[in-house]
């Protein structure tokens, strides 16, 4: 018998019912990538204690942010201790306080177009950040590590890292964040003097990856330092 041949299924009847809450998977998704990153931090000394915190955007118009919340120990950081915040700070998804230093991630998110911001507390970032700080910053030049920074193709690239005075007025801190990346657009991170370091970019993946560059060249110089071979 001659019948209707049948009818494939288009691609759109194939594909699974789209979840309810689209925008909880991808937080859901970004908290475990943030925690994972949180205690791996912890794991190589950067982020020790309660310190460091760390932000992926979640959505830019509106600003969205996922962070950590504050005085959590980074060792046993979990995806449940993530909050999401908006573009005032203020928690829009989880329980807890969100980290002191929101409104810093809040500045480099909006002014440098970052889709991740991590910033630690390692032992060498905070003497480096002292060392340097009557410069203003540290010049980091010639080292092949430089080329794990986003855009960076050899070694002869130079990097300023700016040195911001430390302070626990954030309104102001952030503010005079927010000035020095409009000023200096093509920088990947600063420390905050004796403090520790913050840096970004546009995928969590790569904002991991310059943490580490950076924790490697904080390390490079201060040894360096220690051994009267530069500064
Ligand atoms: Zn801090």
């Amino acid at each position: 018998m001659k019948g209707k041949k049948p009818r494939a299924f288009s691609r759109k009847e194939q594909s699974p019912p789209r979840a309810k809450d689209s925008g909880g998977a991808r937080f859901s998704e970004l908290a475990a990538s943030l925690a994972e990153i949180g205690r791996g931090f912890h794991a190589r000394g950067w982020a020790l204690g309660t310190s460091g915190n760390f932000s992926v955007v979640i959505q830019r118009e509106p600003l969205r942010l996922a962070i950590t919340s504050t005085g959590l120990d980074k060792a046993s950081l979990t995806p449940a201790q993530i909050l999401e915040v908006d573009e005032a700070a203020r928690v829009v998804r989880g329980r807890g306080r969100p980290s002191g230093e929101t409104s810093i991630h809040l500045a480099i998110a909006r002014v440098t177009g970052a889709g991740a911001v991590l910033h630690t507390h390692s032992v060498c970032s905070t003497v480096l950040s002292g060392l340097y700080a009557a410069k203003g910053g540290v010049l980091l030049e010639g080292y092949e590590m430089l080329k794990g920074l986003q855009g960076v193709t050899s070694h002869e690239h130079r990097e300023w890292l700016p040195i911001v005075e430390n302070s626990q007025d954030m309104a102001r801190l952030s503010q005079t964040v927010a000035e020095i990346l409009a000023q200096q657009p093509g920088i990947h991170g600063f420390l905050l003097r004796q403090h520790g370091l913050y840096t970004w970019a546009t995928e969590l993946a790569e904002a991991k990856r310059h943490v580490e560059i950076l924790e490697f060249l904080a390390e490079v110089m201060v040894r360096s330092s220690a051994l009267g071979h530069r500064g």
